[in-house]
């Protein structure tokens, strides 16, 4: 094996230490590593290291400090941002540290490794009768560790909260080496600051996570799913509050515009429509211990929203394969307006009572700045979060598609209405400018202290979220 560069007595330090199935330099190998899977990203590393245990990472973390060695940490490689490509840095996966540790279902929690794959975490839960409540479309190859350093959402946020909700206990190799261990399941615990919230969200800046204790919920006895077709975004949030209140029950609440419907019946083989028509699509999953009643209360409220106004028309789902079939157009929706041309996506959030206004008042500045654009506007309206994408006009010039000012009016508009530019995310290389632009002074100032107390020397994914 040769190395080249400053870095060799390094990288033979971390050969021996991870030996010959912890570590490669091999450009084939490291290949997949370096591109994510919408090929946004590209990067580069001399050196792929795959520690299988905690004090492996803590290991290499001492040398590469030593060194003055950056590295970057990748999970699944899912993540939408580009923090886990790394752009010459030494690049850390977990993939090797992928254990389900132990199970306390007497204590509703499991302990997990970093590079568990989210879909393994969910299984082991179930096999202990107990249920991981968050679900996303990534969670074939998501990681635990890559699901806590982008605190990850998805559809059932409304009712289990995001992945910083589900965290009871973190282990953390710090920059420099030091292991921080965290990994008590303890639903109560005052003994000062609350740590492991700094690592949640932080995509990778201020240690590795090695591993992590997880909250469990009951499985739900008894769900429903239902579709409804309404006129307007205020509809949608009426409807949304009337179910709220008359089941107890509702724990996804999704909607979709028109357009981003037709354009993914159009592009997306075997998805349908069920609501003909419908200005906006709403989705709505029910999840409770029991059946007895959670059927009627539904049928009841859907009738008094339709009564109201409401609603024009609602479907529920009688059998699993409808139940597949309502959902598989949510699911569609990302890839269902990729072949339309220019376009640029954003994940804002607002408050769930200014979700009518954000999409009012962002429909009608798009259309100032980009007459005829095309807007898909869908997601989890339920906890106001809204995926909003600009599609330019049908017959117009890609180059002449003002991306960036259409971003700014969207930023601009969620923010005035006390918004965030970035959900679920995250900030990662993308929307770095854009933080700076839009995140409180002081939050950005406390954010930058912290960062330079836990790393220092900027060693920690040191081009992600903050310099
Ligand atoms: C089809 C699809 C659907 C998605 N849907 C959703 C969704 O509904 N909601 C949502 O929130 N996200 C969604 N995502 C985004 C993505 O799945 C999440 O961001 C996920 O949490 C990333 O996990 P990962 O293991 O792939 O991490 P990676 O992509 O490998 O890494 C993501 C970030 O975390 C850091 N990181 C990874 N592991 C560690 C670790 N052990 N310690 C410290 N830092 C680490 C990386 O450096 C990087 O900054 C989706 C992605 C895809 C491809």
């Amino acid at each position: 094996m040769r190395y080249n560069g400053l870095m060799n007595d390094l990288y033979a330090k971390l050969a021996a230490l991870l030996g010959p199935k912890g570590h490669t330099t091999d450009a084939e190998i490291i290949a997949p590593h370096l591109k994510e899977w919408r090929g946004r990203y590209q990067g580069s590393t001399p050196f792929l290291a795959m520690p299988a245990s905690t004090e492996e990472v803590a290991a290499m973390m001492r040398l590469c400090a030593q060194a003055g060695a950056a590295i970057t940490t990748q999970g699944g490689n899912t993540g939408l941002v580009g923090g886990q490509i790394p752009q010459g840095e030494v690049l850390l996966s977990t993939k090797r540290m992928d254990r389900i540790r132990a199970i306390d279902a007497a204590n509703d929690s499991l302990i997990a490794e970093a590079g568990a794959v989210l879909a393994v975490a969910q299984q082991t839960a179930a096999d202990s009768g107990r249920r991981f409540p968050l679900s996303l479309a990534s969670e074939g190859s998501a990681t635990i560790g890559g699901l806590i350093s982008t605190n990850a959402g998805g559809v059932h946020v409304m009712r289990y909260g995001m992945m910083r909700e589900q965290v009871l206990g973190l282990e953390i190799v710090l920059a420099d080496g030091r292991v921080m261990h965290g990994l008590k399941g303890l639903r109560k615990d005052n003994t000062g600051y609350d740590l492991k919230q700094l690592f949640i969200g932080a995509e990778g800046t201020l240690g590795i996570v090695t591993a992590a204790n997880l909250r469990l919920v009951p499985i739900a006895a008894a769900r429903e799913l239902a579709v409804a077709s309404v006129r307007s975004p205020s509809q949608a949030l009426a409807l949304l509050h009337r179910l709220k209140g008359a089941t107890g029950a509702v724990s996804a609440f999704e909607m979709m515009n028109r357009l981003g419907v037709e354009l993914t019946v159009k592009n997306v083989a075997g998805v349908r429509d069920r609501l003909p028509g419908a200005a906006l699509l709403t989705l709505i999953e029910f999840e409770a211990a029991h059946g007895a009643g959670l059927r009627e209360a539904l049928e009841g409220a859907l009738a008094a929203a339709l009564e109201a106004g409401e609603i024009e028309t609602a479907l529920i789902a009688e059998n699993s394969s409808q139940t597949r079939d309502f959902w598989a157009l949510r699911e569609a929706m990302s890839a269902g307006h990729k072949p339309e041309g220019a376009q640029v996506s954003h994940d804002i959030s607002v408050p769930v009572s200014q979700t009518p206004a954000f999409l009012e008042q962002a429909e009608a500045r798009m259309n100032r700045i980009c007459p005829g654009v095309r807007i898909v506007a869908f997601g989890h309206m339920g906890d106001g979060n809204l995926h909003y994408t600009l599609i330019a006009p049908l017959g117009a010039a890609a180059a002449a598609f003002p991306a960036e000012a259409l971003t700014q009016a969207v930023f601009e508009t969620a923010a005035k209405l006390d918004g965030s530019i970035s959900a679920e995310h995250g900030i990662g290389v993308a929307r770095k400018g854009d933080l700076i632009r839009f995140k409180d002074p002081e939050s950005l100032s406390l954010m930058r202290a912290i960062k330079r107390t836990l790393d220092p020397a900027n060693l920690m994914n040191p081009r992600v979220l903050i310099e």
